[in-house]
């Protein structure tokens, strides 16, 4: 990797490997488990594409710091986090004293590619240790035992000059004295860093289906605040306060990444679960995230929009669900700022139903009748994605897929009754497929299938690749183009 002398600004650049050996049941992380092995190479291509894609829309920096996080990013080989730091430094400047950390599981095996990594270039690494006890390993689904942790962490040491660990505490039937012993024992191994989490029940997570049939014990909130007091003391006595909430450092060994983040500065996200908030024209802009789950019984669309401009900023998230024909079943739209306005669609009796609350200028929240079927389609004012699903639809109806290649009837148009709950408005809008077409998108040609989406307010161009996958947008009312990595 190539060091330039440019910007003091920091900058860093987070990159998410989602994969992990096994799901801990606590973790509502976007972590997945491939017991058929991930094609790392494939996985590197895209996150080449979309670190030029990142630096194609904020020009120059200078990186500070890149975080490998997850998942459980030590399933890497040493040369995929090599050609990834490699993507890094051919976009973007190199600060000389650069933090590289690398989130790794405590395995013996995954320790034995700690050199490969500092050859690498990573300079710090941060373990997932979680638990210096084995029950309560065992009980946290880690895969790892309080052992094999102690030498990963003994191992860190002698090959990085920066190391952190995490733990996990207000655990289920955790006592204020276990966890004294247990933090003590794990500030004598962490030489300036540790990382220390109370244990939440997260949503749809096994922990949180087993809290719900009371087979949890978690503390209660007296003494997950003990728990939490006791933290604070003894790491503050042993000189490593708190820096953030649940990070402590001897003052100077800071986690620097954190400190990007805490501090409010720039950095860009890559990889499936990643965020950025980066400044573009003037404007600070967050990541649009979406994610799209689909199985027999339906699909999940959920897509969330951040944009910061001075103190005016927009957060919005939306989640669409629908049946497997492709009804509405619910569609969620909610702004947590600039406005606390929240609306849901969902079918009631034969007809859509909204429900509307929090908009600014509202008293009471109130229902709205639609007199539309389920089978309409929810167009929103923000989400591109909600177009995708209309292409599909039109593709599940009129197309096939012949020696992997979509083919569509050309020049029929399908209608689609559609609403956008926030305009309170309903207008019927039609697909049609214009045939398929040769894109020059970053430089190389892509045989793509071109989509028109006819509305009043205009039409959208999409095109999508064979595998249904959108690559490129086009609104020709304000000539806005999107190109998806
Ligand atoms: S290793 Fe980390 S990211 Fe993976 S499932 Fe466990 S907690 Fe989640």
């Amino acid at each position: 990797m190539m060091i330039n002398m440019t910007s003091t600004v920091p900058f860093a650049v987070y990159v998410h490997w989602p994969f992990c050996l096994s799901k801990c049941p606590y973790c509502d992380f976007n972590s997945h488990v491939r017991h058929g092995g991930v094609d790392e190479e494939r996985f590197i291509h895209a996150f080449e594409t979309e670190i030029a894609a990142t630096a194609e829309h904020i020009g120059s920096r200078t990186v500070s710091s890149i975080f490998f996080g997850g998942g459980t990013p030590s399933l890497m080989q040493p040369q995929s986090v090599q050609a990834i730091l490699d993507a890094i430094a051919k976009q973007w400047s190199i600060a000389p004293d650069i933090e590289i950390t690398l989130e790794a599981n405590p395995t013996s095996v995954e320790a034995t590619r700690f050199r490969g990594y500092r050859a690498a270039g990573v300079n710090r690494v941060s373990l997932g240790v979680q638990a210096l006890d084995d029950t309560a390993l065992k009980e946290l689904g880690r895969l790892h035992s309080a052992q094999e942790a102690l030498d990963a962490v003994a191992g860190a040491r002698s090959i990085f000059a920066r190391y952190s660990f995490d733990l996990i505490y207000a655990r289920p039937c955790q006592t204020a004295e276990q966890w004294s012993v247990e933090l003590k024992r794990a500030i004598g191994e962490a030489a300036e860093h540790l990382s220390l989490y109370q244990l939440t029940i997260e949503p749809e997570t096994p922990f949180a289906g087993l809290h719900a049939a009371g087979k949890l014990a978690m503390p209660d909130d007296d003494l997950a605040r003990d728990l939490y007091d006791l933290t604070q003391g003894v790491c503050a006595e042993a000189g490593l306060p708190a820096y953030e909430i649940s990070n402590h450092a001897r003052p100077g060994a800071e986690c620097r990444h954190n400190l990007i983040y805490w501090r409010g500065h720039e950095y860009a996200g890559v990889g499936p679960g990643a965020h950025g908030r980066l400044n573009i024209d003037g404007r600070r802009v967050a990541t649009e995230t979406f994610s799209i789950q689909q199985n027999p019984s339906g699909s999940v669309i959920t897509s969330q929009f951040k944009t910061e401009e001075g103190v005016d900023k927009a957060v919005q998230n939306s989640e669409l669900q629908l049946a497997p024909n492709g009804d509405i079943r619910k569609y969620e739209w909610k702004e947590q700022s600039p406005g606390k306005a929240q609306a849901t669609v969902a079918p009631s009796n034969e007809y859509l139903m909204e429900h509307v609350s929090g908009a600014p200028d509202q008293k009471a929240p109130e229902d709205q009748p639609f007199l539309l079927p389920a089978s309409t389609s929810v167009l929103d004012d923000y989400f591109f994605i909600h177009r995708e699903v209309l292409v599909w639809r039109f593709m599940a109806t009129a197309c096939k897929q012949e020696k992997g290649e979509v083919q569509c009837p050309v020049n029929q148009k399908i209608q689609f009754g559609s609403m956008n709950p926030h305009q309170r408005s309903s207008q019927p809008l039609s697909v049609e497929f214009i045939g398929r077409e040769k894109v020059n998108l970053k430089g190389a040609d892509k045989e793509l299938n071109k989509f028109v989406l006819h509305s009043e307010g205009g039409d959208w161009s999409l095109w999508l690749d064979d595998q249904f996958k959108l690559q490129r947008i086009l609104v020709s009312v304000d000539n806005t183009e999107v190109i998806r990595d």
